[in-house]
């Protein structure tokens, strides 16, 4: 059972995630930006000195990137946008990286369309 649900959670079943559980504050998390459509929290596990994770409030079948449709254009372009107004609320003058893992090769783990926000340090290119 256990094993079975870690598996799930690392493909697109289109089952609830932890950001669901994020979104209705069943699980505690620290909250940089929110407003009616995207919210902004600190990712648990950072990879650089900043690391936050923007989600939309709605996933709307938007599980991955890939699953994407013209219907999404406007909160995807929003999520980027906000993606912006964080890194400068965040103070991340000397630039920052934006990255969404999509599936097995991009390494997504979170089936909930998120951007992460990366900076605060000097980052490597390329990604592993
Ligand atoms: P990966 O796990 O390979 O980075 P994703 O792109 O799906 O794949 O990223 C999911 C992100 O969500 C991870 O960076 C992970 O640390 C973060 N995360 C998972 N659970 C939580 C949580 N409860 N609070 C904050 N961030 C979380």
């Amino acid at each position: 059972e256990a094993a079975a649900s870690a598996a799930s959670a690392l493909r697109d079943t289109g089952a609830p995630t932890v950001f669901d559980r994020i979104l209705s504050k069943q699980i505690r998390s620290t909250v940089v930006y929110e407003d009616k459509k995207v919210l902004a929290f600190r990712d648990i596990s950072p990879q650089a000195p900043t690391h936050i994770i923007l989600i939309p409030k709605e996933r709307d079948g938007l599980t991955r990137l890939s699953k994407a449709e013209e219907r999404h254009e406007e909160i995807l372009g929003h999520l980027l946008y906000t993606a912006k107004v964080v890194a400068k609320q965040e103070g991340l003058d000397d630039g920052y990286r934006i990255v969404i893992n999509d599936g097995p090769d991009g390494c997504q783990s979170v089936y909930h369309l998120h951007l992460h926000l990366l900076g605060g340090r000097k980052l490597g290119w390329p990604p592993g």
